[in-house]
C-alpha cells in the first residue's frame, strides 16, 4: 500500500521538527503554528535569534537524514498524565490543549520528535523518500521561524 502525499506532508512536518530542535537546540521547540497541503508544508517555531544559512542547510540535512534511516514511529494513546511524566512538556505546541482532555493521541519518533497529534501518519520515516527547505524567513518582532518545505523523494518503504 502506498501512503498517501497527505499523510507523507503531514509526517515530514514532525520530521522537521525533530531536525529544527536537533539543529538549533531546545530553545526551538515550541511551535507556533504547522500546516500541510499534499506534500506541501511549512511549520514555525519560536526562536530567539535569526538562523544562519547554514543552520538551515543542517536542519535539512538532519530531515533528510532521519528520512534515509527508516526509523519507524510509534503511535500512543495514553492518559495525559501518563504522557507528561514520560516526555514533560515536549508533547506540547504553543497553543495549550483544553484542560478537560484527559486522554491523548502521541506521535513519537523515538529519540526525534514526540508530539500530541491524532492525524494519520507514515509507520517510518522512509514512506517520506526526502524533504526540501523551498524558503525560510525570521521575524524578529516576534520571534518566529518560519519554514516551507516540499516532501520531494518518492516512496521508498517497503
Ligand atoms: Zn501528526
Amino acid at each position: 500500500m502506498v501512503t498517501s502525499d497527505e499523510v507523507r506532508g503531514h509526517t515530514a512536518i514532525h520530521v522537521l521538527k525533530g531536525a529544527v530542535v536537533h539543529v538549533l537546540g531546545r530553545g526551538a521547540k515550541w511551535s507556533a503554528s504547522a500546516y500541510s497541503q499534499g506534500i506541501h508544508g511549512g511549520l514555525t517555531v519560536q526562536f530567539d535569534r535569526k538562523p544562519t544559512n547554514e543552520e538551515l542547510t543542517r536542519i535539512e540535512e538532519a530531515a533528510n537524514q532521519k528520512i534515509m534511516e527508516n526509523a519507524p514511529t510509534e503511535i500512543h494513546e495514553m492518559s495525559r498524565s501518563d504522557a507528561e511524566a514520560r516526555w514533560g512538556d515536549d508533547i506540547y505546541d504553543l497553543f495549550p490543549l483544553p484542560a478537560e482532555l484527559k486522554v491523548v493521541k502521541i506521535f513519537h519518533i523515538p529519540d526525534w520528535n514526540v508530539n500530541t497529534c491524532g492525524k494519520q501518519h507514515c509507520t517510518k520515516t522512509g514512506e517520506l523518500g526526502g524533504l526540501m527547505i523551498v524558503k525560510w524567513r525570521y521575524r524578529s518582532n516576534k520571534q518566529l521561524l518560519e519554514i516551507s518545505f516540499d516532501v520531494t523523494g518518492i516512496n521508498v518503504s517497503g
